[in-house]
């Protein structure tokens, strides 16, 4: 699989929404594991949603005029992004100017290279009914319905139903879920969880399909999850295979196959536990991250650390920044204990929290949160080189 043929040429037809789900689902597992694919994916990607926003886009006129007197020396404009000096702010913003029509052309050109729908805001999903009368809006469906953007989908006590995420994959809605269909292009597919449960099988690649709750958003690395929103809001989430991010502004814990992460109201995501690991440490664990009790946590932290397996530095990893100084010496200590970290990892970095030492720390300690000890190889592959561009940078909220 690793090793199939590369899928650049199928990127236009992939955002078109005109692969087969077989080819799709070939796609996606081809640009998890190569990193020249998956760069190519995201530039086009890139040009696709500029191009999309284009018509939003409103520049001062003097930019404009700016534009337009450099186009009339077109042979320069290309110097002028290779030479541009950040002195000169007017050669400096025909560059970024430049520049971005590159990316708009590129991104037009290959999105208009092949024929067929445009799957855009207005194209609504398939929707089938697994039991009971799941509604759309407030209109119940018998066998097959569709869910446009902005529309409600709900099942009551007796109802399930199942979509289909365009080619990309598909989720079931359990009983007593309320979702709604958010946004739908090649670029970015979104669902909001209001309550109740849903079990999503994603083949795309990573960052392609989100779906907002009350207290986070989970943000497909390649995978499948089940993701549930109580009454209050909060939620938790379970992975099943792949990799799935849970994330709010200010925290982002990363979820790995066998595992699965609480996330509070207010809070937002805690911390990460495979869900092999002891009553006693997930019970510690959620103390640690959700209680405002000082006392309670510190005896928390001994419990968790004593009843810390190697594969448990899944959670003590994430842990790291998110305990005060004093515990973050004993959590790096247990980390130790199990894995010394890597050449140009020092102790001091990690309890200054030196965020490059983290990610190195991180991907070597991926090696052993595998079942029975064994890494989880996509892992590593399909997180390395999303540096670029920040999970923060996707998020809504
Ligand atoms: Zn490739």
């Amino acid at each position: 699989m690793m090793f199939s043929k590369h899928v650049s040429k199928d990127i236009s037809a992939y955002c078109h929404g005109e692969l087969s789900s077989e080819a799709s689902k070939q796609f996606a597992e081809h640009i998890i594991s190569c990193v020249r694919c998956r760069t190519k994916f995201e530039e086009i990607k890139l040009g696709i949603k500029l191009a999309e926003q284009l018509p939003q886009l409103t520049a001062p006129d003097s930019l404009w005029s700016e534009i337009e007197s450099a186009l009339g020396r077109e042979s320069e404009i290309s110097a002028r992004v290779v030479y541009m000096r950040p002195s000169s702010s007017w050669r400096g913003r025909v560059a970024i100017a430049a520049a971005v029509i590159l990316a708009l052309s590129v991104g037009v050109w290959l999105y208009n290279t092949q024929p067929g729908p445009r799957s855009g805001s207005g194209q609504a999903w398939q929707v089938t009914r697994l039991g009971g009368t799941p509604k759309i809006g407030s209109s119940g469906i018998s066998s097959r319905g569709s869910l446009a953007v902005g529309q409600w989908l709900e099942t009551d006590e007796n109802s399930r139903a199942q979509i289909a995420v365009g080619t990309i994959g598909n989720v079931d809605i359990d009983e007593n879920t309320r979702v709604k269909l958010v946004e739908t292009q090649p670029t970015e597919h979104r669902l909001e969880l209001a309550r109740g449960r849903m079990s999503a099988r994603i083949w795309a690649p990573p960052r392609l399909f989100f779906v907002d709750t009350p207290s986070a958003v989970a943000a497909d690395l390649g995978c499948a999850y089940t993701l549930e929103v109580d009454d209050k809001g909060d939620g938790r989430l379970s992975v099943t295979s792949g990799w799935v991010a849970l994330q709010t502004k200010e925290r982002e814990s990363i979820v790995p196959a066998e595992a699965s992460c609480e996330t509070k109201l207010g809070t937002g995501p805690g911390t990460p536990y495979f869900d092999d690991s002891t009553p006693e440490f997930r019970q510690a664990l959620k103390t640690i991250d959700f209680s405002q009790d000082p006392t309670a946590k510190a005896n928390a932290l001994t419990t968790m650390l004593n009843q810390s397996r190697p594969r448990d530095t899944l959670t003590l990893w994430h842990l790291l920044p998110r305990v005060n100084d004093e515990e973050r010496v004993r959590v790096y200590e247990k980390i130790t204990a199990f894995a010394p970290p890597p050449t140009g990892v020092t102790r001091e970095g990690v309890l200054t929290l030196d965020q490059k030492m983290l990610e190195q720390w991180r991907v070597a300690l991926e090696r052993t949160w595998g079942s029975g000890g064994k890494g989880i190889p996509q892992v590593e592959k399909s997180l390395k080189g999303w540096s670029a561009t920040p999970l923060k940078d996707v998020l809504k909220k």
